[in-house]
């Protein structure tokens, strides 16, 4: 089979690889589509991680071949696959946070090589914890195999909402109007509270209203904070998403929400950024700080509900589509996106 093996910082080679050979309770699927996600590109262009590899995670696809022991699944499905499951067993996964889970961080779903994801191939080996834990999540006939590939980042800015408590009624500014941001702004509308964005790009503070911002400023605005308490009775949003990793984006974060709001870190910074705060400004004005990172399995339905019964419009965030064959350029071009740039989706079984 064909697959996109990381070789090393930015090289990506299109290989001929063995298919992956299951074990009884494991399942193979080929894959239709695959998303190009942030933490993707990351993986390809820093030294984080041992060459060789075959990334890729937001894939969907159909099931090909079934392990002699696996139950409840047929060939010919059409299916999600989750790249990690928790343990639901150790201190983290039973306080909810399944992300720390050592389980989970540990990446198994492989298309060869050291597991690191495997959606970036024709075929992707499901092993047998992920099977049975619900790793693995049907598609149902009347959703593409293109939405259905959202239900995984869908995951990621779902749990980041629920930790931040967004509700009817609320306030949320999100900075940076790119593929995440865009999801915010819809998952933020679907919840019921009022989104307003930011981004320097005009096209994407267009792009943000069309999917429902209320408001979407240019954040070099230097009238941006007054502008936003004009929208909030005065007092600023009741929570800040932040999309974007610029330190800037966070003080403006600052200027911008309420006394007694909140500040979710959604975009990794690069490991250098430092940012000097001075701590009365948080105990002074009760602002929460909290990250959020990857997916929660306990919302798994809700992520599939959402993609899948269209409560948001995923189908609008993509904008390129680019045979597996040709990866590199698909990161090039989310590296240094046209305005017209959103989310990126990948064809393996599309040969030239
Ligand atoms: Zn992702
Ligand atoms: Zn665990």
């Amino acid at each position: 089979m064909k697959a996109q093996v990381f070789r090393g910082v930015n090289q990506l080679s299109y290989e001929e690889v063995p298919t992956p050979e299951i074990a009884p309770d494991e399942v193979l699927v080929q894959v239709k589509v695959v998303g190009l996600c942030q933490s993707d590109i990351k993986k390809i262009r820093y030294p984080l991680y041992q060459p060789p590899r075959i990334f890729g995670h937001e894939t969907a696809g159909v099931i090909t071949s079934i392990g002699s022991e696996v139950t409840g699944w047929q060939i010919g499905q059409r299916v999600v696959v989750m790249h990690h499951i928790p343990c639901m067993r150790c201190d983290y996964c039973l306080n909810d946070n399944f992300s720390m889970c050592d389980v989970y961080k540990n990446i198994t779903t492989t298309a060869g090589f050291t597991p690191s994801g495997g959606g970036f191939a024709d075929y992707v080996k499901v092993p047998g914890h992920i099977v049975r834990s619900g790793g693995l999540i049907p598609i149902p006939d009347n959703v593409s195999f293109e939405q259905a590939s959202f239900v995984e980042p869908t995951n990621c800015c779902l749990k980041a909402v629920k930790k931040a408590q967004v509700a009817p009624g609320q306030t949320v500014l999100i900075t940076g109007a790119g593929p995440i941001g865009l999801m915010f702004i819809m998952l933020v509308k679907y919840f019921g509270a009022r989104a307003i964005a930011t981004d320097l790009i005009p096209s994407r503070i267009e792009k943000a209203l069309s999917v429902g911002a209320e408001a979407a400023f240019d954040p070099r605005d230097p009238d941006l904070s007054t502008k936003i308490k004009a929208l909030t009775s005065g007092l600023g949003v009741d929570t800040t998403l932040l999309a974007v990793p610029s330190d800037k984006a966070f003080f403006q974060a600052l200027d911008c929400t309420r006394r007694g709001g909140k500040i979710l870190f959604f975009a990794e910074f690069p490991d250098e950024v430092e940012i000097p705060i001075n701590p009365n400004i948080l105990y002074r004005r009760e602002i929460d700080l909290m990250g959020s990172y990857s997916s929660s399995y306990r919302i798994q339905n809700l992520a599939a509900d959402i993609v899948f019964n269209q409560r948001i419009d995923v189908e609008t965030l993509i904008s390129d589509r680019y045979p597996l064959q040709h990866l590199a350029a698909a990161v090039e071009q989310a590296i240094a996106p046209t305005p017209e740039t959103y989310k990126i989706l990948i064809y393996p079984q599309t040969a030239e």
